[in-house]
């Protein structure tokens, strides 16, 4: 019996260490209907990980993405969310 608890516990830890994680690291993502192609965003950028895709639209590489704000800041049409 001690044992199963010890093993709902440690899932619960789990669940809730993934779940801050995703709250202190969000994804961020850009509204292509707001984007307006001017590229702030990709000269702010402090590390590349934006690029405008085929659609002219602004595309955030997640894997380079290190959430540090920039872009939202300075994106004219608050189209980065
Ligand atoms: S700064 Fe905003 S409007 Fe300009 S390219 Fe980037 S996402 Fe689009
Ligand atoms: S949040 Fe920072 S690292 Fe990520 S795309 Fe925007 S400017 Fe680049």
């Amino acid at each position: 019996m001690k044992r199963i608890w010890i093993i709902l516990i440690l899932i619960v830890i789990t669940i809730i260490s993934i779940g801050c994680d995703k709250v202190n690291n969000p994804e961020y993502n850009v509204d292509k209907s707001a984007c307006n192609s001017c590229g702030a965003c990709i000269g702010i950028c402090p590390i590349d990980a934006i690029e405008i895709g085929a659609d002219g639209k602004a595309i955030i590489d997640q894997t380079k993405c290190n959430q540090c704000g920039k872009c939202i800041a300075i994106c004219p049409e608050d189209a980065i969310y």
